[in-house]
């Protein structure tokens, strides 16, 4: 692989991608960031049922470390992101969850039009070695980076590799409906997180959300439920998941439904390091939420972490 390009490559335009963009050109670095999907967010994922408007990956985030939560200041002073709740049980805990603004996946794109970055939508990378780029920071799930990078004999040394062979997954599926009428069993924000539930993990009111205009109703089922019924037809899931929400919320009436399979929704083990890093013209650069703490903040944090032993190496 040539390097005669001074742009640092991203491979996708999650949150971890996202921040690492932002971060490289705070320090005065360019990205280009190469995303597979037609929109950036990554597992901060939106869908559309005709007018129906749905989060279906993250519903919301959390903010705990200052440098995150500054980011998240400036990205709502701009109006894309805010305050969705301060608590799902009642009465509340007090702890602000945020949400995107219209949806989840308007902090990553916030992140990406600050950024020094050129982002290259609906653009699957298969071979890395054909991006012509001094660093490389790869932000898919574990496996799919790591598959990435062997088949493009960029593969970590071995005592990386078993390491990130090790890392698993959770799977969640989620099943969105659009509802003739809006559900009465919900709270007035909209959400309800079922921590011990058997069957379900969470339940979104998009509309009470502030997300969509007619009703449309977000159903995760939980980890064991996913687990057992992820081969089964989509039918057969849409049936499930309107059974056990009709038992938590009340009757609903569905339109149209639409069922997403999330095969990596999180890691099982998280690993110790903010990001993994080896090689040398390209650097290659492993971040994203299995690294540093699951969820958004902990990608953003990773992500961010990879720009700056980027610079370190480049400087
Ligand atoms: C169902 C579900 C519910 C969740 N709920 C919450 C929640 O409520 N709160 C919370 O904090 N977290 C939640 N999470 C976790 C949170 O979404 C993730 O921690 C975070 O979004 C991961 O960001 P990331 O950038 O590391 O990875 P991703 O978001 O997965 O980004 C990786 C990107 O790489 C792209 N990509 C993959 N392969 C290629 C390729 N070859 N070429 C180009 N691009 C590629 C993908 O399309 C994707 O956009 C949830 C996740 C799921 C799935």
């Amino acid at each position: 692989m040539g390097s005669s390009s001074t742009e640092i490559a991203i491979i996708g335009a999650g949150i971890a991608g996202a921040s690492a963009a932002h971060r490289l050109s705070e320090l005065g670095l360019k990205a280009r960031v190469y995303e597979a999907e037609q929109h950036p967010g990554g597992r901060m994922a939106h869908a559309r049922i005709g007018q129906a408007r749905f989060d279906h990956g993250a519903q919301f985030f959390t903010t705990r470390g200052q440098t995150f939560r500054s980011v998240v200041d400036a990205a709502a002073a701009d109006g894309a992101v805010k305050v969705w709740t301060n608590g799902f049980d009642e009465p509340p805990d007090g702890y602000e969850r945020w949400r995107g603004v219209p949806d989840m996946t308007a902090l990553a794109a916030w992140l990406l039009a600050q950024a020094d970055a050129t982002v290259h939508l609906d653009e699957r990378v298969h071979h890395l070695e054909h991006l012509e780029a001094p660093a490389i920071v790869l932000t898919p799930p574990v496996p799919v980076s790591l598959a990435l990078s062997q088949h493009s004999d960029l593969q970590p040394p071995d005592r990386l590799l078993n390491r990130l062979n090790g890392v698993e997954y959770k799977r969640t599926v989620a099943v969105l409906f659009s509802l003739e009428e809006h559900p009465e069993g919900l709270p007035t924000h909209g959400g309800i997180q079922l921590v011990d539930d058997p069957d379900l993990a969470f339940v979104t009111d998009n509309a009470a959300k502030g997300l969509s205009d007619v009703p449309a109703i977000t159903v995760h089922l939980s980890n064991d439920a996913s687990a057992a019924l992820w081969d089964e037809p989509d039918q057969k899931l849409i049936e499930f998941a309107s059974a056990q929400v009709q038992a938590e919320i009340g009757p609903i009436v569905s339109v149209a439904s639409m069922v997403e399979r999330w095969r990596y929704a999180g890691p099982i083990q998280v690993l110790e390091e903010s990001a993994l890093v080896w090689g040398n013209q390209p650097l290659i650069v492993m971040a994203g939420e299995a690294f540093n703490g699951p969820k958004v903040e902990g990608a953003f944090d990773s992500g961010r972490y990879a720009a700056e032993k980027i610079a370190e190496y480049l400087s």
